[in-house]
Formats: C-alpha cells, sequence, structure tokens
C-alpha cells in the first residue's frame, strides 16, 4: 500500500510512492476538508478528464477551498502521473485538501490547499462476475438533505456513511448498499448511481440531491440517442416491485448490472446489455 514503487504527483512535482505523505495536523484528516476525483484511463487517454478536473475545482469551491490550480494544470498533472508510472489502462486519483497550517481548529482560512494525483491498475469495481449481477443491501443511513451539506460536492465528508453502509452489506454478502435519501427516496449507491427499466423505458432518480456522475450523464446520453424515454424523477422504495432491470453506473463501476436489492430480484438485460456494449465502446473510441 503506503510501501511500494511507482510515482505520486503532489503540489506540483511527480515525488516516490512511498514518499507521498502528510503531516498528522492535516487539517482534512481532523475535519474532512478533502475533495477528490475518481476518473479511468482507457487506452491512454482519460475519459472526460477535463470534466473531472472542473468538477474538483467546483467541489473544492463549495468546500471554501480555492483551488491552487486551473483545470489544464490538474489534466497536466493526471497526465504526468499516468506517464511516469507507463499506464495505459488505469484508475486515476486526484485529491485536494486543507493541509496542516498557523490554524489547527475548525478555521484554516492560512491553511495551504494541497493537491496530488495518484494512479493505479483496477479492474471491474464489482468483482469479474459482472454479468451475475450485483446484490445490493439496503442502506439504514440516508442520503443527506442539501441544506445540511453540499451535496453537489464530491467530498470526503459525504462518504462516511458510504464505507459504514458498504461494510454492513458485505456482512451480508451484499457487494453495495443503496440509499434512501433523507425524505425515503431512492438516491444512490456507495460509489455509483442507479437506473431502473420498466415497460422499455428508464427510470433514474433526479440528481438534486446527490452527485450527478459524470456516467450517469454520459448514460442518460448514450439511452436518449438510441431512442429510449429517460424519466429523471423522485422514485419511491415501493416502486422496486414493479421495476424489470436495474443498473448501477460510475467511473469505477462503468455500467454494473443489479440482479437483487434486498427482497427485490431484477432480471439482467437487455437494456442494461445494450448500455454496457455502447459505453464500453465510447470510452474506448
Ligand atoms: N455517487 C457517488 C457517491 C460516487 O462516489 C460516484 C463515483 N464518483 C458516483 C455517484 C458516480 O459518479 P461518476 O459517474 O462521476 O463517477
Amino acid at each position: 500500500y503506503d510501501d511500494r514503487d511507482g510515482k505520486i504527483w503532489m503540489d506540483g512535482a511527480l515525488v516516490d510512492w512511498r514518499d507521498a505523505q502528510v503531516h498528522i495536523l492535516t487539517h482534512a484528516l481532523h475535519y474532512a476538508s478533502s475533495v477528490f476525483e475518481g476518473e479511468r484511463c482507457y487506452n491512454g487517454k482519460i475519459f472526460k478528464g477535463h470534466e473531472h478536473s472542473l468538477r474538483l475545482i467546483e467541489s473544492a469551491r463549495l468546500l471554501d477551498m480555492p483551488s491552487p490550480y486551473t483545470a489544464e494544470e490538474i489534466d497536466a498533472a493526471k497526465e504526468a502521473v499516468l506517464k511516469a508510472n507507463g499506464f495505459e489502462n488505469a484508475y486515476v486519483r486526484a485529491v485536494m485538501w486543507r493541509g496542516s497550517g498557523p490554524e489547527m481548529g475548525v478555521s484554516a482560512k492560512g491553511n495551504p490547499v494541497r493537491m496530488a494525483v495518484a494512479a493505479w491498475e483496477w479492474g471491474a469495481y464489482y468483482g469479474d462476475a459482472k454479468w451475475d449481477g450485483a446484490k445490493l443491501d439496503v442502506a439504514t443511513w440516508k442520503r443527506p438533505d442539501p441544506q445540511t451539506i453540499p451535496v453537489a460536492a464530491k467530498a470526503a465528508g459525504l462518504y462516511m456513511i458510504c464505507t459504514m453502509s458498504k461494510h454492513a452489506a458485505e456482512k451480508k454478502g451484499c457487494s453495495d448498499a443503496l440509499f434512501m435519501d433523507w425524505e425515503g427516496y431512492v438516491a444512490e449507491a456507495t460509489g455509483a448511481n442507479i437506473f431502473f427499466t420498466k415497460d422499455g423505458e428508464v427510470h433514474t432518480p433526479l440528481a438534486d440531491r446527490f452527485l450527478n456522475g459524470i456516467t450517469r450523464q454520459t448514460v442518460i446520453g448514450l439511452l436518449r440517442d438510441a431512442g429510449i424515454t429517460v424519466h429523471e424523477r423522485r422514485i419511491r422504495p415501493e416502486e422496486l416491485a414493479s421495476f424489470e432491470e436495474c443498473w448501477l453506473t460510475g467511473t469505477a463501476a462503468e455500467v454494473t448490472p443489479v440482479a437483487q436489492i434486498g427482497d427485490w430480484a431484477f432480471k439482467i438485460g437487455p437494456i442494461a446489455r445494450q448500455i454496457s456494449d455502447t459505453y464500453e465502446k465510447l470510452v474506448r473510441a
């Protein structure tokens, strides 16, 4: 994990993997002042890399952390990491956080905003038996009200209940957990958005209260291009019984079919298969 070969970009320079360290009084470690991105590089090109750089800057802005880098500089940092490690196909993780500094309390205006980019080779997010379909648990924690936390930010603090819920799901033999939101509507999984089908049309929760994934937006575009109607709307959990297919979308998850959520079962394909194939072609184009 820490002690291995490879290069990581940190605050403007490439450093050895094992030297990419932060101090224990890092503000982010105590107060969750951290935002990040997950991206995938396919055949030497990061899919929507620039959009991810812009989202990182916007997430930081939402946390009152002015980005020290432009999107173009972030794009270049990611390229440098991929090149230094010789990766053509890899997962890319950019992270921006408040470091240690003059203030070690809630206020941290004087503490520098820092950034790092790492990359590693990573296969299928839910394992190799992707077409068996993922099995999801229903999380007991709820996605929070947008008035309580900036839900559009890909911010570390929003993932506390994701790790807790994913651990609880894995204990039950599931590969992920599905969150409802604070009002009880279907929201998202711990690191992916969710889609359903019914009578040849697609239904997905409105992304005004959780991360509107870049993959989610891409897949909605691909579905509409294929002439398939997509409804973005509030979905009640009771409706799960009436849906035919279900799948997750995310940079890491790509398009992953879901076979089961709690007691509800779903069939695998044909729309998930079609859209997964189209997505695969697009990201590698
Ligand atoms: N929701 C959450 C909580 C996530 O962590 C992710 C992964 N970044 C997504 C949705 C999907 O986002 P994207 O398609 O941009 O990867």
